[in-house]
C-alpha cells in the first residue's frame, strides 16, 4: 500500500488518520541543509510529499494541517552515506558467527526490516548501503520504495567488490571447501581488470544503485592486513570507469594510504574510512572533490566493547588498536586541509539507530557543529547524485524532515534525541503529539 502524503503511521499497527491537504511543520529555529546559520522560527509547507514553501515567514494555506513542534530545529532528512542494513554485530563475535551460518535468508531480510525502521525513527530518511547478502538489500529497498514497511529510501550495492582472501571475501578465514566451489565475480569477488568489469556489471543487472569495492584490508575480517592494497590500479581503473560508464557512482573502503591513492587515481567517487590516508592522500581527495567517509563510529563502537571485555579473535583486536589509533588524527588533518567530508557511519557495526553518534564524534575532533549538520545533509545528498531531489529544505524537494529538541548548533547531541521524522510528506514519528491520538 502507497501511503498517501501526510498520513500518519503508527509503526507496526495502521495509518491512523490521512490528512486531504497540505501540511505546515513548524518550530523555533530550522536548519535548511547549506546555510552557516540557522534561521528562526522554521516554517516548512509540504503538499503532496514535497515542500511547496520553506523560510520563516511562509504563508499558511487554508484549510492545512498546521504541527507545532515550540523548541526544536527542523532539518532536512539525515542521510547515513554508509550502513549495512542486512546485519548488525551483537555483544557476541562468536554468537554472530554462528547465527550468520545459520539464519535463513528469510530471517536475515526481517532482521534488516527491524534495522530499516530504527534507522529511519532516528532520523535518517536515505542510507546509502554499501555492501550485503543474498539480496537483502535490493529486496529491502524495493519493499520501502513501495511503501510496505517503514524504512528509510536506500541506495544499495548489493556486493561490495575486492579481491580473493580480501576484506570483501566472505569465505576468507574459513575451511577451503567449506561453502563449496571458490567465489567469483558473481559474490563480489574479482581478480584481473575485466573480472572487476564482470563484477561491476553483475551488480547492476541484479539491483545495484552504487558500486562499492575494498581498496584495501579491513578491520573485521580474518586474515588479513588491514593496511594492504587488495586490488590493483589497473583493476580500480577498470571498475570505477565501468560504473561510470553505466551511471553508477562509486565507494571505496581504504584504510591504507596506498589503497586509498589508487581508488581516488582511478577517479572513486567516496573513500570510506580512509583511516591510515597521509598528506599525499588527502591533498589528492581535496584537489578531486573526493568525498571522505571517517566512519567514526564503527571504532569509537568497537573500542567501547573492547574495554568492556567483549571478545573478538586476537588478529581482530591488534587491527582494531592500530585503526583506532590512527583515525582521529587522520580526521584533523583532512579537516585542516578542507577535505570533503561526508556522514557515513558503518551502521551495523554498531546497533542501527545509533547513527546520529557520528555528529557528535566529529564535532569533538574540531568540526564545526554546523558543518557536521551539513555532512549528513547537502554533502551526503550531492555524494548520492541526490542534490536535485534531497538534503535541503527548498520549494520543489522531497518533503524528508526531521526536528531536533532545542539547537543543535549549542549542543550537537541534540540530533541523537530526534523526535520528529516526515519523509515524503508522511509523519512516521512526532514525539511532541504523542497524548493526541493521531495528528490531523
Ligand atoms: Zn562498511
Amino acid at each position: 500500500m502507497r501511503l498517501a502524503a501526510s498520513c500518519f503511521l503508527v509503526l507496526g499497527l495502521s495509518v491512523t488518520a490521512c490528512a486531504a491537504g497540505p501540511v505546515v511543520v513548524k518550530a523555533r529555529r530550522m536548519f535548511d541543509g547549506s546555510s552557516d546559520r540557522l534561521t528562526s522560527p522554521g516554517i516548512v509547507v509540504v503538499v503532496a510529499g514535497k515542500i511547496q514553501a520553506v523560510g520563516t515567514t511562509a504563508a499558511v494555506p487554508e484549510g492545512a494541517q498546521v504541527i507545532d513542534l515550540g523548541d526544536a530545529t527542523l532539518l532536512p532528512g539525515f542521510i547515513d552515506a554508509h550502513t549495512h542494513l542486512a546485519q548488525e554485530a551483537s555483544d557476541d563475535w562468536k554468537q554472530d558467527m554462528i547465527d550468520s551460518l545459520r539464519k535463513p535468508v528469510a530471517e536475515r531480510a526481517l532482521d534488516a526490516t527491524e534495522y530499516a525502521r530504527k534507522t529511519l525513527m532516528a532520523g535518517f530518511t536515505t542510507v546509502r548501503d554499501v555492501g550485503s547478502w543474498d539480496y537483502i538489500d535490493v529486496g529491502l529497498r524495493n519493499a520501502i520504495r513501495d511503501g510496505k514497511i517503514p524504512g528509510p529510501r536506500m541506495l544499495v550495492a548489493v556486493h561490495a567488490i575486492g579481491a580473493t582472501g580480501g576484506h570483501c571475501d566472505g569465505t576468507a578465514g574459513f575451511e577451503h571447501g567449506l561453502f563449496g566451489k571458490e567465489t567469483g565475480p558473481e559474490d563480489g569477488v574479482a581478480n584481473g581488470p575485466d573480472a572487476t568489469r564482470t563484477a561491476v556489471r553483475l551488480n547492476i543487472k541484479y539491483g545495484a544503485d552504487v558500486i562499492k569495492t575494498c581498496a584495501t584490508g579491513g578491520v573485521l575480517s580474518l586474515t588479513d592486513d588491514v593496511d594492504t592494497p587488495q586490488l590493483t590500479q589497473a583493476e580500480l581503473d577498470a571498475l570505477v570507469d565501468e560504473a561510470h560508464a553505466l551511471h553508477r557512482k562509486t565507494a571505496a573502503h581504504a584504510h591504507g594510504a596506498t589503497g586509498a591513492k589508487r581508488a581516488i587515481r582511478a577517479g572513486i567517487d567516496s573513500i570510506e574510512h580512509g583511516t591510515f590516508m597521509d598528506d599525499e592522500a588527502l591533498d589528492m581527495m581535496k584537489a578531486r572533490g573526493t568525498v571522505w567517509n571517517p566512519t567514526l563510529a564503527a571504532g569509537w563502537w568497537i573500542n567501547q566493547q573492547m574495554e568492556r571485555g567483549r571478545y573478538f579473535p586476537p588478529e581482530i583486536v591488534v587491527k582494531a588498536r592500530q585503526a583506532i589509533a590512527a583515525v582521529n588524527a587522520t580526521f584533523k588533518k583532512g579537516l585542516e586541509k578542507g577535505v570533503k567530508i561526508g556522514f557515513g557511519t558503518d551502521a551495523g557495526v554498531y546497533p542501527h539507530g545509533m547513527n546520529a553518534v557520528e555528529f557528535g564524534l566529529m564535532v569533538n575532533l574540531g568540526m564545526k557543529p554546523i558543518d557536521a549538520l551539513k555532512t549528513a545533509t547537502s554533502v551526503d545528498a550531492d555524494l548520492l547524485g541526490l542534490a536535485d531531489r534531497l538534503g535541503t529544505l527548498e520549494a520543489g524537494k522531497i518533503a524528508d524532515l526531521v526536528a531536533v529538541p532545542g539547537d543543535p548548533t549549542v549542543d550537537i547531541h541534540q540530533t541523537e534525541k530526534v523526535l520528529f521524522v516526515m519523509k515524503e510528506g508522511v509523519i512516521y514519528r512526532n514525539d511532541r503529539a504523542a497524548s493526541a491520538p493521531a495528528a490531523n
